[in-house]
């Protein structure tokens, strides 16, 4: 059993929410659980343990708590994975170290990169679930795009993820996990300091799930990469994206302050009850009253909103004014997705003219609205595709 389960750990009284929220989001963190971060001999996982649950551990061993402060230097600044490695520590005390911990990475199903440069993986965790993370690079860096969840309770209706059942929460050692895999692909440890030129400079928490529905591990994940006697990524290098869970977007932002992107894409509630069926308990005017509280919405932080361009459905000159009304005030940049189909998606893309449109009149109100080119097209059609590709081949290619 996890020593240290999600659940069992209470969300702080100030955190704002009423009782019957608090107690809806513990039960279904509990429900929706990660697996024990022990394996079959009984030893400890150490990646994704916070600082303080590391120095327990090594007065639980019997040794001072300073060697919480060597481990992590060696897990989470050199990228360590063996601890006959850590040449500051002694024989003796490595070797007990390795009769009781490991030091883990998700297990590669694939890793594919696209001629763009785009790289994606499967990762497969200690129960056989798998997610998928993307690094997506831009000239001279790049973002690692991390999941929250296997698959999604939300079912935004364009969302390829949303199509596969919520199995669970992945735990602070499977997010913080997956980025640490993706710079073993790159070969970027130890973290580079200074000036040193990082591949992998950002993290967009913008895969699978919502990540919202998992704070406890996301926040305790994001602690511990943001830390920076680790991997040290600050704050303003990490962009959480959310659905609009309105009552934890308050606390992710007095706890966390990362950068906040809002998965708008309609601008009413009777459309966007529809396609982002959580609208329906959080509406606009409440994600847009939470958005405004959010810390730190400056001009130098702005919201990013991501509004994909479905065709016909809400992609007209109008909506985009509509979209301009809304924001008005809002520190605020739009993303713009020209829809990227699945099969079986009941969307289609909208047409260049119309995202262009749509571009000028927000470029026109002063927002910038960058229109997302698809990127490793070659490799994954839509987000959420190379995990359902894995099952239909375990399957045995039933279509
Ligand atoms: S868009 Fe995000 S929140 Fe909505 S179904 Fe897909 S993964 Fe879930």
């Amino acid at each position: 059993m996890n020593a240290f389960p999600p659940h069992n750990r209470t969300l702080p009284p100030s955190d704002g929410l009423t009782e019957a929220e608090r107690a809806r989001i513990l039960a279904k963190a509990a429900a929706f659980a990660p697996p024990s971060m022990q394996d079959a001999e009984g030893r400890r996982e150490l990646v994704g343990l916070s600082r303080e649950e590391l120095a327990a551990e090594m007065v639980a061993m019997g040794e001072k708590p300073f060697r919480a402060k060597q481990l992590w230097h060696w897990i989470y600044h050199q990228g360590a994975r063996d601890f006959a490695a850590m040449s500051s520590i002694a024989k003796p005390l490595q070797a007990r170290l390795a009769e009781r911990f490991t030091i883990g990475r998700p297990g590669v199903t694939t890793e594919q990169t696209s001629t763009d440069g785009t790289r994606k993986w499967l990762f497969a965790f200690r129960d056989g679930q798998q997610v998928e993370t993307v690094y997506i690079p831009d000239e001279d860096r790049g973002a690692v795009c991390i999941s929250s969840q296997v698959g999604c309770t939300l079912s935004c209706t364009f969302c390829h993820t949303g199509t596969q059942r919520l199995v669970r929460n992945l735990g602070a050692a499977e997010i913080v996990g997956q980025f640490m895999a993706a710079r073993d692909s790159y070969g970027e440890w130890p973290t580079p300091t200074g000036e040193d030129r990082r591949l992998l400079s950002n993290i967009v928490v913008m895969g699978m799930g919502e990540p919202l529905y998992n704070y406890e591990n996301i926040a305790k994940a994001l602690t511990i990469i943001m830390d920076h006697e680790g991997i040290g990524l600050s704050r303003r290098r990490i962009t959480l994206s959310t659905s609009g869970v309105v009552p934890m977007m308050d606390k992710c932002g007095a706890e966390l302050g990362v950068n906040l992107a809002v998965s708008l894409h309609a601008v009413t509630d009777e459309l966007r009850d529809e396609i982002v069926p959580l609208n329906r308990k959080y509406p606009i005017a409440e994600l847009l009253a939470a958005c405004r509280r959010y810390p730190g919405a400056s001009n130098a932080r702005r919201i990013t909103f991501e509004y994909v361009m479905l065709r016909g459905v809400n992609d007209s000159e109008a909506e985009a004014h509509e979209l301009v009304r809304l924001l008005r005030g809002l520190p605020a940049k739009v993303n713009l997705i020209p829809f990227n189909p699945w099969p079986g998606a009941p969307y289609k893309t909208s047409t260049p003219e119309a995202v262009n449109r749509f571009a000028a009149i927000l470029n026109d109100a002063g927002y910038s609205s960058p229109i997302r080119r698809p990127r490793g097209r070659d490799i994954l059609a839509a987000c959420g595709q190379l995990k359902t590709e894995s099952e239909r081949a375990k399957r045995g290619g039933a279509a």
